[in-house]
């Protein structure tokens, strides 16, 4: 039997539109999802706002308790994705193959869970390496937390890809492995063997603060694309050097998009206009610059 992890469909969505929107993280002032998402709201002239919401941990429970009072919906970022998930009556097969999610709503007194940042990933994915196939190639994944459980996900229609993990506590990688890629190895070394690679993924908090993911742009080999889960204002700094580079590179903020657009369509059954959502940001979706030479 083939290995297959469930692609997100329009279809699962929630049976009334929520009374409350929210983003549920913590800390949680930097995001910008509420500045697309709330453009999304005006564009089907809803009178809801979508609200940042710092919840320390302690504070998870009660706050859970209290949105699913409220009928609302949201989403959910660190450090709260595995907690919400596993408070969850119910989950959508992908977010139960993932085992985290960044998307919710509620169903009476139920609270149900989705993971739209698989469909985010998919579509970076997409731009750096072109569509769907059965092409060989090497993968090194960085990380083995929620998101890096999404993209292991996100790479099953690129079966023949060949996924290597470098995380920093290897039981993480261990554990999500024969969930989600059972033929993934593990690195020792975030730059062992890295003549294969030809994605290379950040899915840790590197480089949020200005620093870099532990393997130098410089070690890459030519015509490795160059995914950043992170994002910051004028890209992340390791883009920017595989950019300079000349390689295919992208940050974390068309996959931002992406998962809102798809978390939108679960709340209110209906996808919102991209361009919306890109002008709220007073930008353009990044297009990586090169074309692939593999
Ligand atoms: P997570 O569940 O906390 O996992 C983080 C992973 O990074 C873990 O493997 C962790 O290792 C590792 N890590 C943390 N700090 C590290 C360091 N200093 N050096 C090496 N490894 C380190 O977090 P997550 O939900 O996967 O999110 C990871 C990043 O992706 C965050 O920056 C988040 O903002 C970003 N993200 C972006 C999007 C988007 O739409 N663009 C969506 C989801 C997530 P340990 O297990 O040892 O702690």
């Amino acid at each position: 039997m083939s290995f297959q992890v469930a692609r997100p469909t329009p279809v699962a969505h929630a049976a009334e539109p929520p009374r409350r929107l929210v983003l549920v993280g913590h800390p949680v002032e930097h995001s910008r999802s509420p500045i697309f998402q709330n453009a999304a709201l005006a564009s089907i002239g809803s009178a809801l706002r979508y609200e940042a919401l710092d919840v320390p941990p302690p504070l998870l429970d009660r706050a859970l308790d209290a949105l699913v009072r409220e009928r609302a919906a949201g989403n959910v970022t660190v450090p709260h994705k595995a907690t919400v998930w596993a408070r969850c009556n119910r989950r959508t097969l992908l977010a139960e193959q993932v085992g985290a999610e960044n998307c919710f709503w509620t169903e009476g007194s139920n609270l149900v869970g989705d993971n739209t940042d698989v469909a985010g990933a998919q579509e970076s994915i997409q731009q750096l390496v072109g569509a769907p196939s059965r092409v060989k190639f090497g993968v090194r994944l960085l990380g083995a937390g929620g998101s890096a459980a999404a993209v292991l996900a996100a790479l099953a229609p690129w079966p023949e890809a060949e996924v290597s993990i470098w995380a920093r506590t290897p039981d993480r990688a261990f554990e999500m492995i024969p969930r989600l890629r059972p033929r993934a190895t593990l690195v020792e070394r975030p730059d062992d063997r890295l003549e294969s690679v030809r994605l290379i993924i950040n899915a840790t908090p590197v480089g949020l603060d200005g620093t870099l993911p532990p393997v130098p742009i410089a070690a890459l080999a030519a015509g490795t694309a160059v995914f950043d889960l992170t994002y910051a204002p004028n890209e992340t700094r390791w883009v920017r050097e595989a950019r300079a580079r000349g390689l295919r590179a992208l940050d974390g903020l068309r996959m931002l998009v992406e998962q809102g657009a798809w978390s939108f369509a679960r709340w209110f059954g209906r996808v919102p206009d991209r361009r919306i959502l890109w002008a709220a940001l007073g930008t353009q979706p990044p297009t990586p610059t090169r074309r692939l030479n593999w």
